[in-house]
């Protein structure tokens, strides 16, 4: 047989290349309103026909370009704003991976005339579907005009794939307004085929939001303002009388670049907290400044997502800086700014590194004692064994019923062929010790006693979890600082369905929207666990089970909860531990078996040794 791998020609991968970074009309805007603001124009005018679909012109009176650069401009990766991988973490400019026009390029019929102040003549362009299909010389202002006709003509389906005009428009004015806020010392001008939708004159920050959303803004707006080291924040947030009942008005800019962040809203949210209708959305236009290099940059240029380094401090300060805003406009009742003056934050010097902050732990402090104390039940004393649940092991009517009832596992009955029954209670006064940190030994009247620590810590919590979910009553740990987490689509839809119920288990999580979602607290068997992974797990584990009809949902997810939060294999306890862990298991419905239905512990009975002692 030939040989099949062949390479796609340049003009199928670039169309290819293109789709990542020119979605819909409103994607090419942003590009070319923000190569107008890099080059240093202070005005700039955006010209659609029919929702961008067959025009989309922005001109500017920025440096213009050499005849040289003009056409190198649409090669992949040129770019005139970094050098080397050095200045990647310096980015000052909007764009930087000299992507955007090559893009273009390939999926339009691309026109592109500008001239630099210095030059006599300037350049026209004209390149369809990344072939240049001329090149001359043409008399023209300083500055540069972009027009990008027939996006997506050479891709049909892509092309098919535009939505209404209404809804290509809606996205346009979106990424025209995200520019125009940041850059209020820039004119710009809209227009929509003949009709003029915005004409921004160059004005400050507060005037700027004026002429975007309406004059009334005029009235609404309180500022905030928050310098430090680390990060400046400035800007404005609407009067809490103002909050909508629609999502409207929300904007984060870091550096200058519109960004969406569900945690550092949740931060606006909780400020606002008492002050507007649970049911209603804050309004706020919010501007980071901090050191390039303490924000991921490996950002996606479609992508508005973007990670800092310092995420909680962030958050703590914004947190405050709105507090700070609504306090000092009189906005807040009197008496809680007299208690809220704001977090007085002084930020390390730039050198120090910020280390994670860490918990101390009680290492003395035994989680299962104070269980066995709420309980009321005396805590397992190491040399004063508690004989009362061990009197279930030596064949007491519930636990010889427990195993009657189990008969759904046959193979596990079978293999409790070692637990003699009827016998009296009693307990030899052994030792109880841990093995290879796994299982845990001890001596019992009969032989041996085994039992494997992982499961019979599901067993125990299994049935506590269980317990809740049946009393309906569950309490939750607040976190310090909440956390936001995303989801896959998928997961994210077992996370909606499951999130009553893991509210009774102790979480509180938020649903964000977007498969975003923001948990302020969880359970109290967490004990600092990564609550990312612990989540992950519990998803995963309710989804193997989600085809089993027979598992009803509660059942489900306590075994999923106890599965993720046991103590794991390999942990070692300390004898408080094992003590209480044993107690627990037998102060169980049904200590004998995992949630899994796996065995939790064996006897090796004095017969049974002694038979292979023969
Ligand atoms: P990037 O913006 O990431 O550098 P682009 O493909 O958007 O990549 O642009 C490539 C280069 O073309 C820019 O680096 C810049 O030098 C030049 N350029 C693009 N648009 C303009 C403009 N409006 N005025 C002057 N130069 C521009
Ligand atoms: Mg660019």
């Amino acid at each position: 047989m030939s040989d099949i791998i062949h390479l796609l020609p340049d003009s199928v991968a670039n169309q290819i290349a293109a789709g990542e970074v020119i979605q819909r009309p409103a994607s090419a805007v942003k590009e070319l309103l923000e190569n107008a603001v890099d080059a240093g124009a202070d005005d700039i005018k955006l010209i659609i026909k029919d929702a961008g679909k067959t025009l989309i012109q922005v001109i500017d009176n920025g440096c213009g370009m050499s005849e040289t650069d003009a056409r190198m401009a649409f090669e992949r990766h040129a770019t005139s704003k970094i050098n080397n991988a050095e200045d990647l973490f310096a980015i000052k400019t909007l764009g930087f991976r000299g992507e955007a026009l090559a893009s273009i390029a390939a999926i339009a019929q691309v026109e592109l005339k500008t001239k630099r102040v210095e030059d006599e003549v300037g350049i026209c362009i004209k390149i369809e579907g990344s072939e240049v299909k001329s090149q001359e010389p043409c008399s023209s202002t300083n500055g540069t005009s972009f027009s990008i006709k027939n996006l997506f003509y050479n891709i049909p389906a892509r092309r098919k794939f535009l939505k209404s005009n209404n809804t290509e428009l809606r996205h346009i004015i979106e990424e025209f307004q995200r520019v125009a806020l940041v850059y209020p010392e820039i004119r710009f001008s809209f227009f929509n085929e003949t009709r003029q939708l915005f004409q921004l004159e160059k004005s400050g920050l507060k005037q700027r939001i004026a002429s975007l959303f309406g004059t009334a803004y005029n009235t609404k707006l309180v500022p905030v303002e928050q310098k430090t080291d680390l990060v400046n924040i400035s800007g404005f947030i609407g009067k809490p009388e103002f909050a909508k009942k629609t999502r409207g008005e929300q904007y984060f800019f870091v550096n200058g670049r519109f960004i969406k962040h569900p945690y550092l809203n949740h931060a606006v949210n909780n400020a606002f907290k008492e002050l507007i209708p649970s049911d209603a959305f804050p309004t706020y236009f919010i501007y980071f400044e901090l050191n390039p290099d303490e924000i991921d940059i490996n950002i996606h240029p479609t992508k508005t997502e973007v990670n800092f380094e310092n995420n909680q401090v962030i958050y703590a300060m914004l947190s405050s800086a709105v507090k700070q805003a609504l306090g000092k406009f009189n906005l807040t009742p009197s008496i809680d700014f007299d208690v809220e003056r704001g977090i007085d934050i002084t930020p390390l010097p730039r050198s120090t590194e910020i280390k994670q902050p860490t918990v101390n732990i009680d290492e003395s402090y035994n989680p299962f004692e104070v269980e066995a104390k709420r309980e009321n039940k005396p805590a397992f004393h190491p040399d004063k064994p508690d004989t009362r649940n061990w009197q279930k092991l030596y064949g007491e009517k519930d636990f010889t019923q427990n195993r009657q009832e189990n008969t759904n596992h046959p193979e596990e009955n079978a293999s409790f062929g070692f637990i003699p029954e009827n016998k009296e209670p009693e307990t030899e006064s052994g030792t109880v010790f841990q093995l290879h940190n796994k299982y845990i030994v001890s001596s019992v009247k009969s032989g041996l006693l085994i039992i494997d620590q992982q499961r019979a810590h599901e067993r125990i919590l299994f049935e506590r979890f269980l317990k809740k979910l049946d009393s309906r009553k569950g309490t939750s740990q607040q976190q310090l600082f909440p956390v936001t987490i995303q989801f896959s689509p998928s997961d994210a839809e077992i996370l909606k369905e499951i999130n009553d119920e893991l509210k009774i288990l102790g979480f509180d999580i938020e649903d964000f929207g977007e498969n975003t979602f923001i948990v302020n607290g969880n359970p109290a068997e967490m004990n600092n666990r990564d609550i990312k992974g612990v989540l992950e797990g519990i998803i995963e584990n309710f989804k193997k089970h989600l085809k089993d009809i027979a598992k009803d949902k509660k059942v489900n997810l306590a075994r999923s909860m106890a599965v993720n939060l046991s103590i794991k294999q390999g942990r070692k306890l300390q004898a408080e531990e094992i003590k209480s862990l044993i107690d627990q298991l037998f102060a169980c419905r049904m200590p004998e078996v995992s949630p899994d239905g796996k065995p939790t512990l064996r006897i090796l009975t004095m017969d049974y040794l002694n038979e292979k002692f023969d």
